[in-house]
């Protein structure tokens, strides 16, 4: 009869699920920079891809240092992801909106991996892993500040350029009276800083 699988088990499948995740966004990566117009958006693509590349050399430490083979299994939600990434890049946006989109597409595979390397690392800690642990909690700052990087981005102008392209009319239209009583410069600023805090708390 076997055995029923332990933690240990499954800690060694979901490392494998992670080293072929990343070895998937070496490959999205590249299209996601190619994609970008703003070229601050394309640069941290880029930095990112030359960060996975050394995530996966951890990923391979990380087996080393439990004497298992690096393996990959097919990660299916990260290839999810990256379908719906490239979905989304044969719209025919406009450059800005594309930028806020490709964001939103990195966002869903950073937050991905924050969640699998999250509990990588405890479940790692838990089992007394003490150096894969450490690798693991060094690929999951990375996810984190890649992600933080997409938000400043982000909420830094790219969402705001694409917002004003998107409700250009508006403020001829209809801005004279509302702007006496109103004060919409205030008003705007607060709306945006108030989304800026709730996709800031949704991270
Ligand atoms: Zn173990
Ligand atoms: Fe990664
Ligand atoms: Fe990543």
């Amino acid at each position: 009869m076997a055995e029923a699988g332990t933690l240990h088990d499954a800690f060694i499948d979901e490392l494998r699920d992670t080293y072929d995740a990343e070895k998937q966004l070496t490959k999205a990566l590249p299209k996601l920079a190619k994609a970008a117009a703003d070229p601050r958006l394309r640069q941290a693509f880029e930095t990112h891809l030359e960060e996975t590349r050394g995530q996966i050399e951890r990923l391979e430490q990380v087996f080393a240092s439990l004497e298992e083979k690096a393996r990959g299994k097919h990660c299916d939600g990260i290839a999810g992801i990256i379908e719906e990434g490239a979905s989304m890049m044969e719209e025919d946006f406009d450059d800005t909106t594309m930028d806020a989109c490709l964001i939103a597409a990195g966002q869903r595979a950073e937050h991905y991996e924050m969640a699998a390397y999250g509990t990588l690392v405890a479940w790692a800690e838990a089992m007394g892993h003490t150096e894969a642990a450490e690798l693991l909690q060094q690929t999951l700052d990375e996810e984190k500040a890649a992600d933080k990087k997409l938000s400043s981005l982000a909420e830094g102008g790219i969402n705001q350029s694409a917002a004003d392209a998107a409700h250009s009319d508006e403020d001829d239209d209809e801005g004279d009276e509302e702007e006496e009583d109103e004060a919409p410069k205030a008003s705007a600023q607060s709306r945006r800083s108030s989304a800026a805090t709730t996709a800031a708390r949704r991270r």
